[in-house]
């Protein structure tokens, strides 16, 4: 593991851990998402792959400069070079781990009826309506 890795991570915000762990063994040093990547509306000028660390977030050079309050008082310390984030590769992965989490929702749901949970109480848990819990995970976990 490289300076930064476990910057990079936290910036994933959990989306790329698997991705991550997967490239390690094959490709050698890993991308290290800038903090701002996965929040496109708030910094579009992002870059998307860091280049700095100050304190423990990671920035691209376009946020580096953007900061404003942002790590005050502490010296941005310069990445080792490394691959720059294949955004499509990105996008891939944030597919699996969304098709993950469905599934361990699902799962979770199945779980809770089979405990003889309302589909009341669940439709609470998801802040949706008892109609809409049913409609949407009724099949899959045995109405
Ligand atoms: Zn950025």
């Amino acid at each position: 593991m490289r300076a930064g890795d476990d910057v990079g991570r936290r910036s994933w915000q959990g989306l790329a851990v698997s991705g991550q762990r997967r490239q390690a063994g094959l490709d050698g040093p890993l991308p290290v998402l800038c903090y701002y990547a996965a929040d496109p509306a708030r910094r579009p000028g992002c870059a998307v792959t860091a280049e700095v660390v100050i304190g423990p977030v990671a920035l691209c050079g376009a946020c580096e400069r953007a900061r404003s309050s942002l790590g005050k008082g502490v010296a941005a310390r310069r990445l080792p070079p490394g691959p720059a984030v294949d955004v499509l590769a990105w996008v891939g992965e944030a597919d699996a781990v969304a098709g993950q989490v469905q599934a361990r929702l699902a799962a979770a749901v199945r779980r809770a009826r089979l405990r003889g949970h309302s589909w009341a109480e669940i439709a609470g848990r998801l802040g949706v309506t008892r109609q809409a819990a049913q409609q949407r995970f009724g099949r899959a976990a045995g109405r």
